[in-house]
C-alpha cells in the first residue's frame, strides 16, 4: 500500500493510475461498504475504492482502466446487481481529463489481451516523452488501432461464413454464427492478435464471441448460446449466395488440382509453341 500513499500524499509524481475491476457505488450504502483496499491511519477505518479514486485520479498524470469490469461495469453491474457497480468513467465521467489533458484510457476484455494492455501502457509512455502524438481513442475511451476492428473482420472461420457453410455442433471447423457467435458486431482484436504469443482468439479456436469486450456486456449478449439477433437473416442470405458460390467454387477448384494437359511424355509437343522462322517472308 506505500505506493497508494505516497502517490495520495503527492510524494509520487508523475504517476499512472491503473484500475481493475468495477467500481461500487458506496453512495447507496448507509453502513459498512462494498470494496475497499488499506485502513485510514486517522479513522482506523477501511479506505474504499471510490474513496482511492477521489485521491489518486486529481494527481494522476493519466488513468487507464483495464478489463471489462474497470471499463464499462462487466459483470457485477448487470441488471439486478445489489452494488450499483459501474465502469470508471461512469464514476469519473466520460469527458473527464487528467491533470496531463488526457481522458480515460480503457482497455476493454474478460480477461483484457495482456499485449493490449502493455502497448496502451507504452503508447501513453511514448506520449508523455513527447515521442508519439495524442493516443487516439474512440467514443467509448478505446484506443482505435486495437479495437477499430471486428472479431469477424480478423476471423479464421470468416471464409466459411462468406460460403455459407456453419458449424451446428461445437468441434467443427465451420463458422459459429449459428451456434452463438456475435463477432459481426464485436469489437475485438484477439482473432488477429491471438491470446498468447499469437495462438487462440475466441472464434479461431472454437470458442463463440459472447461480446467479451463490449460496453453492453453481459445483458445485452444474453443468452449466451442462442444465435444473435440478425444471424438467422444474415447467414440465410449467406447460405444462398453461399451455397452458389461454394458450387461454382468446387468446380473452379476440381479444375485448378489438375496440371494442364500439355505436360506428357509422349514425342509430340502440345504446349502451343510455335517455333519463329527467321528471313522467311
Ligand atoms: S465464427 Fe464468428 S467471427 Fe468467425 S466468421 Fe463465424 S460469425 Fe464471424
Ligand atoms: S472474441 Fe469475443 S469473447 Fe473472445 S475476447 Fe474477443 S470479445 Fe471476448
Amino acid at each position: 500500500m506505500k505506493f497508494w500513499f505516497d502517490a495520495a500524499a503527492g510524494k509520487l509524481d508523475p504517476f499512472v493510475l491503473v484500475l481493475e475491476g468495477s467500481v461500487p457505488n458506496e453512495k447507496i450504502k448507509k453502513e459498512g461498504y462494498w470494496a475497499a483496499m488499506g485502513t485510514d491511519p486517522d479513522t482506523g477505518q477501511p479506505i474504499t475504492t471510490n474513496e482511492w479514486i477521489d485521491r489518486l485520479a486529481p494527481k494522476a498524470l493519466a488513468i487507464i482502466a483495464v478489463g471489462t469490469c474497470a471499463t464499462y461495469g462487466g459483470i457485477h453491474a448487470m441488471e439486478g446487481n445489489p452494488t450499483g457497480a459501474m465502469g470508471l468513467a461512469d464514476y469519473l465521467g466520460w469527458n473527464w481529463r487528467s491533470k496531463a489533458g488526457l481522458p480515460i484510457v480503457n482497455v476493454p476484455g474478460c480477461p483484457v489481451q495482456p499485449d493490449n494492455m502493455m502497448e496502451t501502457v507504452l503508447y501513453l509512455l511514448y506520449q508523455v516523452a513527447g515521442l508519439a502524438p495524442i493516443i487516439p481513442l474512440d467514443d467509448q475511451l478505446r484506443p482505435t488501432w486495437l479495437f477499430g476492428k471486428t472479431v469477424h473482420e480478423g476471423c479464421d472461420r470468416a471464409g466459411y461464413y462468406e460460403q455459407g457453410d456453419f458449424a451446428h455442433e461445437y468441434g467443427s471447423p465451420k463458422c459459429l454464427v449459428k451456434i452463438g457467435c456475435w463477432g459481426p458486431v464485436v469489437n475485438c482484436n484477439v482473432t488477429k492478435r491471438g491470446w498468447m504469443e499469437g495462438i487462440g482468439g475466441c472464434p479461431n479456436v472454437g470458442g463463440i464471441c459472447i461480446g467479451c469486450t463490449m460496453p453492453g456486456f453481459p445483458d445485452k449478449f444474453m443468452p449466451f448460446m442462442d444465435a444473435p439477433p440478425g444471424a438467422a437473416v444474415s447467414s440465410a442470405a449467406s447460405g444462398i449466395y453461399g451455397g452458389v458460390i461454394r458450387f461454382l467454387r468446387s468446380i473452379t477448384n476440381a479444375t485448378v488440382n489438375k496440371e494442364p494437359k500439355w505436360r506428357h511424355s509422349r514425342a509430340t509437343l502440345t504446349t502451343g509453341y510455335e517455333p519463329r522462322h527467321y528471313g522467311q517472308s
